[in-house]
């Protein structure tokens, strides 16, 4: 397969932005990589969060952002020896970890202090030709689609995990906070696929249609309710509130609102990363309630391969639009603007 020795990337200079369109050198692999003509890249909020600086963590500058990157792999490492050229794979967050860490040796490579994080600390997949640890990178069977995969890999993988960590069983009820985002429209299709009834919350008639079409049992919408919490409850049969809540907005509101609808016994799960912002629940209510609070962070390898095994099954389909690579300033836009219902996803070869 020829390798051309420049290529067109999005690329951010300074924290901030913008993101523009230039040729760069295409990148080589060590021994233990592969190189993955990226064909299709979903664009994640992160992104957004990573070209502003939003997070206490460095961020590489000049950067390629990206992390839902879905193509075929055209070059190697020589230690890598179960992938092929002409194979096709995905490139998520983590783009590679330290495998010998105590938390690698369980299966939390997330949590790996020598983490590698695709378009933030190594550049990612707004780019024809990214690099991933051979041991990361998702691996998609050539009959699924490049372009409707590419959304799993991060936003999929996430909220598939989310809903594990949650303990929602199937039968019971979460409630999706951000439900016609990225994130969240997966977040509806898995707990479908799970059994799972999902009240989401989002804004907008749009958004209000989308989520019942992908299964949502009820929807709130935060813009118009007068009393979310309230409404939230009340879409439950008892009116005891959700066992689980999945928080992925971008602000930190819903996230302190959640403990208030939340079920006795239930589970809130943090997931959306709104700068600067900090948890306020109750004591008094989370102590004689029971209640969980927690975190939940990408996935691991195997949460990888179940989240694409669901799609592979023809269980997860949520609604994206494909513009060029050249428009991801625009996308930006829209997605600052709560204006995205589903995902945007980049053609690199436009
Ligand atoms: P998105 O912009 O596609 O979706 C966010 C949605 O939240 C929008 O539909 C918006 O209308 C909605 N929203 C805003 N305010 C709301 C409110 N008060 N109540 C209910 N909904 C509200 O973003 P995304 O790509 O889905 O990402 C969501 C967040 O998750 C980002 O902060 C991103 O960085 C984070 N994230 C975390 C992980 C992780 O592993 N924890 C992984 C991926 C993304
Ligand atoms: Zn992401
Ligand atoms: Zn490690």
């Amino acid at each position: 397969m020829s390798i051309p020795a420049t290529q067109k990337a999005m690329v951010v200079e300074t924290v901030g932005g913008p993101v523009q369109y230039k040729e760069i050198p295409v990148p080589k692999p060590g021994p233990d990589e592969v190189l993955i003509n990226i064909k299709y890249s979903g664009v994640c909020h992160t992104d957004l969060h990573a070209m502003n600086g939003d997070w206490p963590l460095p961020v590489k500058m000049p950067l390629v952002g990206g992390h839902e990157g879905a193509g075929v792999v055209v070059a190697k490492g020589e230690l890598v020896n179960d992938i092929e050229i002409g194979d096709h794979a995905g490139i998520k967050w983590l783009n590679g970890s330290c495998m010998t860490c105590s938390f690698c040796r369980q299966t939390e490579e997330p949590l790996c202090p020598h983490a590698q994080l695709s378009g933030y600390t190594v550049d990612g997949t707004f780019q024809q030709y990214a690099i991933g640890k051979a041991a990361h990178v998702a691996r998609l069977s050539k009959d699924i689609s490049l372009e409707a995969v590419a959304p799993v890999l991060c936003a999929g993988i996430t909220v598939f995990k989310a809903l594990k960590e949650s303990g929602a069983r199937a039968g019971q009820w979460v409630a999706i906070v951000g439900a016609g985002g990225g994130l969240g429209s997966l977040a509806l299709q898995y707990c479908k696929a799970m059994g799972i009834h999902a009240i989401g919350i989002d804004g907008g008639e749009d958004k209000r249609k989308m989520c019942m079409e992908l299964g949502a049992t009820a929807f709130v919408d935060f813009t118009v309710s007068k009393d979310v919490v309230a409404d939230v409850k009340a879409a439950t049969p008892d009116g005891f509130g959700p066992h689980g809540v999945i928080v992925l907005a971008v602000s930190e509101g819903p996230f302190q609102q959640a403990s208030q609808y939340v079920r006795s016994r239930g589970t809130i799960c943090c997931v959306g990363l709104p700068a600067g912002a900090y948890l306020k629940a109750p004591v008094f209510d989370t102590v004689v309630r029971m209640v969980r609070i927690q975190g939940s962070y990408v996935g691991n390898r195997q949460d990888t391969a179940e989240a694409i095994d669901f799609f592979a099954r023809g269980l997860i389909k949520a609604p994206y639009k494909v513009v060029g690579l050249t428009e991801l300033a625009s996308v930006f836009d829209l997605m600052k603007a709560n204006k995205i219902a589903g995902r945007m996803v980049v053609d690199t070869s436009r």
